[in-house]
């Protein structure tokens, strides 16, 4: 985790928030590449949830959450973690995560902490005026439940994603970006008929095993977890956790819960007319029904929701702690790589000219950047540094799949140089054939 932490700082991945003042605990911010792993992260599970699929619909809903939201969703009553005081070191923990050097005898007894942040809206700030900030991302999917189903005519089975930051006052952030306040998810909620839902639960973790496969997540350091029935939160019916071996050990990465349903009839006005089968808080503070009618019978039905929720900060630790290599080269030397799949690399070729300043090859080397960053495949990097070795001793430790040498010969050959990442094998190819060569290796 410590070559890590320092890899990110140093390359300009991920920092400490607010660092110049001394960090504020549990917030990082992502740097020039960091920026990139991430929305590259955020693209592929984008493509794969909404633009594969025929069977599912996207959201961008708001941050700023109504009280209500989050009282029918049962968060404002559950949300919350036992902690503890110690008296030694004055800290406060997690009842479950008190470290060695305090004593039992030092802790107070636990009392519930509700984890989500407050603000207020609006001029006034009073008991009414007050705002949550979404603990999770999945709420405001089930509020505009009825607004996507008119909109769009989708029938049941069908799922709607969202992408978006989510915050826990977490007593105690840890293991850098793997536990922290403000991070983001990615969460599907795909409702299904009432019925076929333990089919779809399992359907849906082995397409998500399967994605965060295809992103250089090895299932050798993947584990399943079934959510015994007695640890399972209120509204599930079966919960697994994918659980991934982290630096620190092993922890959740993404969990897939089927939530029956208990967020659409909790947020539904005229309750007993819907035959919800969950317990579900009465609502009179609704004005819709979130449930589906079956035209011939005039009966209504609530939809099933099995969710898959990852989130993107600690999927950005696996796959660095994956990519992450420390290889011994043939001089006797070492050189540190990330492997990442190339789609999700930060930069996808650093175009490099052989003499810093050079008229004739920067000329060339512009122009190729210029037309490979047109084919869209992500972010093209000009290098006029004139140290070849030392742009690749860098490009190797941010993960570009590709270093293109721009030489004298290229004046005369209309050739480059291309270097692979991980063989590090040198290949001559013309110049007119390069757009074709990063775009199969790129989409790929
Ligand atoms: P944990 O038990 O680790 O606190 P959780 O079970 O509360 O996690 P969920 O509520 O299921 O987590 O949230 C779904 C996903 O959101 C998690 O799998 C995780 O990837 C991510 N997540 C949750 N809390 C945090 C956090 N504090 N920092 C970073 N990611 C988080």
């Amino acid at each position: 985790m410590e070559e890590l932490v320092a890899l990110c700082k140093r390359r300009g991945f991920i920092f400490q928030s607010n660092e110049i003042y001394g960090g504020l605990q549990g917030l990082y911010d992502y740097g020039p590449l960091g920026v990139e792993l991430k929305n590259n992260l955020k693209q592929a599970w984008w493509r794969e949830m909404v633009f594969d699929r025929d069977d599912v619909e996207g959201l961008d809903a708001s941050i700023l959450t109504k009280p209500n939201v989050l009282k029918f969703s049962g968060h404002e009553d559950t949300f919350s973690d036992p902690m503890v005081d110690c008296k030694s070191c004055n800290q406060r923990f997690r009842a479950d995560q008190v470290p060695d050097h305090c004593k039992e005898d030092d802790l107070t007894e636990p009392r519930q902490f509700n984890l989500m942040f407050k603000t207020a809206v609006g001029p006034v700030e009073d008991k009414d005026s007050f705002a949550y900030l979404r603990p999770e991302t999945a709420q405001n999917i089930f509020t505009n439940f009825k607004n996507v189903v008119d909109s769009t005519s989708r029938k049941v089975p069908f799922g709607i994603a969202q992408i978006g930051k989510a915050f826990r006052n977490e007593i105690t952030p840890r293991n850098f970006i793997f536990r922290v306040r403000e991070f983001e998810q990615m969460e599907l909620e795909f409702f299904v008929v009432p019925g076929t839902d333990d089919e779809w639960h399992k359907a849906w973790v082995d397409a998500r095993l399967k994605w965060w496969d295809e992103q250089g997540v090895s299932d050798e350091n993947i584990e399943l977890y079934h959510v015994p029935k007695d640890e399972l939160a209120h509204y599930s019916k079966a919960t697994v956790d994918i659980m991934y071996k982290f630096p620190h050990g092993l922890e959740e990465l993404e969990g897939i819960a089927n939530r029956t349903d208990f967020d659409l009839g909790s947020h539904s006005k005229n309750q007993s007319e819907l035959n919800i089968q969950a317990a579900v808080m009465e609502n009179n503070e609704s004005n819709a029904r979130l449930a589906t009618q079956n035209l011939e019978t005039k009966e209504w039905c609530v939809p099933y929701v099995i969710e898959p929720s990852a989130g993107v900060d600690r999927g950005v630790l696996a796959v660095l702690n994956e990519a992450y290599k420390v290889e011994d080269l043939e001089d006797g030397k070492t050189r540190t790589v990330l492997n990442l799949k190339p789609h999700l690399s930060p930069i996808k070729a650093a175009v490099i000219p052989l003499k810093k300043n050079h008229d004739g090859l920067v000329e060339i080397a512009s122009n190729i950047k210029k037309n490979l960053q047109q084919l869209r495949l992500g972010r093209i990097l000009l290098e006029n540094s004139g140290n070849i070795g030392k742009s690749y001793r860098r490009h190797d430790e941010i993960g570009t799949p590709l270093c293109i040498t721009v030489d004298f010969d290229s004046l005369e050959d209309n050739s480059v140089t291309v270097r692979d990442r991980d063989s590090m094998k040198q290949t001559r190819i013309e110049i007119s054939k390069l757009s074709k060569y990063l775009e199969d290796l790129i989409l790929n």
